[in-house]
């Protein structure tokens, strides 16, 4: 900012930069906006690219920190704006160049749209932010309506920082996400692909979760999933979701890292279920039952969410672990421990347990044979052959009554 203003330029920080600041929390990245254009913020930075074509916007590196620097953009004038719109109403070119207030007015909420001036370390507030962060109000700016449908994603940003900071989201807000969770639809499934690793990877998940429920976006966002929400108890699939999200954020919490493929192992497990139920159902064997239903949940969901094939991989893989887990005859177990996806399918299979699957044993036996030296392993494979029959899954009925053999998975053989 201080290079910008010795160079005759207005430097301000924005968004979530001083959102943060002024809520004494400490912001995820920082954004800065400037009347100088792209090519003027590249001859300032040596370490500066410019990226995006739709928006030309600067990245300036220093060491591992990108700053993202942006020129002032208009566009939130209705007549000028209109040109720009398809029939939908979504915004199609967003990148005019206008002033600060220009600016402000076409950011999505009024607590985003605070701009930092380090001429007079001032806050300059255009649109009511101030008041709306005093209150702890969410609140979109301009008509709720028409900036929602200019960008539908606005919903899912709504939901996931009110969820984040515990704001309430402003009444007429509140009501127009309500009315417009359809139009999600309209966004391109790359997009959505992005934006739910932010709803549900960045530490927030259970609380972001609740608030997509509410709204009705979660079933926008996962179609398939309602079988999470029938009303039975116990829940298996709910619980097992909301124990999959409780321990994403405490791994955030506690600085580990979190992997997309677990996340969405957990969301359409359930989806998984019902394929494999009906496969039972019209007699196909259990193992085909459950690849092809593998198969399928993930399909489905590539027509809302474009999940990347490498993340899909590693989904299926955890899924068909959980038959590779059950399956401990000879020396199949060291091969299953060798796998570079058993430690997730093995937290796959400990969530199973916890949120009611009848996994006990199974889960005790995996966590002591990683844990014995080469020769107790071999015991204990061998004392497989006299636990009791009742408690192997590999005789269990094909296409069992529903619910009851829901949140189990097929024997291999
Ligand atoms: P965080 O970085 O903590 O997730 P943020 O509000 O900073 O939250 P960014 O994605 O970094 O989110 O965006 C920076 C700023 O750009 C926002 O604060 C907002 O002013 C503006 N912005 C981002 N997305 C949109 C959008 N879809 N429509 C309008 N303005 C947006
Ligand atoms: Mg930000």
């Amino acid at each position: 900012m201080y290079r910008l203003k010795n160079a005759d330029y207005d430097a301000y920080l924005v968004g979530g930069g001083v959102r943060d600041l002024l809520l004494g929390k400490h912001p995820k990245d920082f954004d800065i906006v400037t009347n100088a254009q792209p090519e003027e913020i590249r001859q300032l930075f040596g370490n500066c690219r410019l990226i995006g074509r739709r928006f030309r916007l600067a990245h300036v590196h220093f060491g591992n920190e990108v700053i993202e620097v942006a020129t002032f953009r208009a566009g939130h004038n209705e007549d000028e704006a209109s040109a720009h719109h398809n029939q939908d109403g979504m915004i199609l070119r967003d990148n005019i160049f206008g002033t600060i207030e220009e600016d402000a007015w076409r950011r999505d909420f009024s607590v985003n749209a605070l701009y930092y001036n380090i001429n007079d370390f001032s806050v300059i507030d255009y649109t009511g932010g101030l008041k709306d962060l005093e209150q702890r109000r969410f609140r979109i700016i301009g008509d709720p309506e028409v900036r929602f449908r200019e960008d539908p994603v606005r919903m899912l940003r709504a939901v996931r920082l009110a969820g984040k900071l515990g704001f309430v989201i402003e009444e007429e807000t509140d009501k127009a996400i309500h009315q417009m969770v359809v139009s999600l639809q309209a966004v391109s499934s790359s997009r959505l692909y992005e934006e739910v690793l932010k709803l549900f990877l960045t530490g927030h998940a259970i609380v972001t979760f609740e608030l997509l429920c509410n709204y009705g976006l979660f079933e926008q966002l996962f179609p398939g999933s309602d079988g999470i929400f029938e009303k039975k108890d116990p829940n298996i699939p709910l619980s097992m979701l909301l124990k999959g999200l409780e321990n994403t954020d405490k791994r955030v919490a506690d600085g580990k890292p979190v992997v997309p493929a677990f996340l969405f192992a957990v969301i359409l497990w359930n989806n998984l279920q019902t394929y494999f139920e009906y496969n039972c159902s019209i007699g196909r064997s259990p193992f085909d039952a459950f690849q092809s239903a593998s198969r399928k949940a993930i399909e489905k969901q590539l027509s809302d969410i474009s999940i990347p094939r490498r993340i899909t991989t590693q989904v299926r893989d955890v899924w068909s672990m959980q038959l590779r887990l059950e399956n401990r005859k000879g020396k199949r177990p060291f091969r299953t421990v060798d796998h570079p996806r058993f430690r997730a399918a093995y937290d796959f299979l400990l969530l199973r347990e916890e949120a009611g699957e009848q996994l006990q044993e199974l889960c005790d036996w995996w966590t002591k044979f990683q844990d014995v030296d080469e020769e107790l392993k071999y015991t204990m494979i061998r004392s497989l052959r006299n636990v009791s029959k009742s408690t192997s899954t590999k005789k269990r009925k094909r296409g069992t009554k529903k619910h009851t053999n829901k949140s189990s998975v097929a024997s291999e053989n």
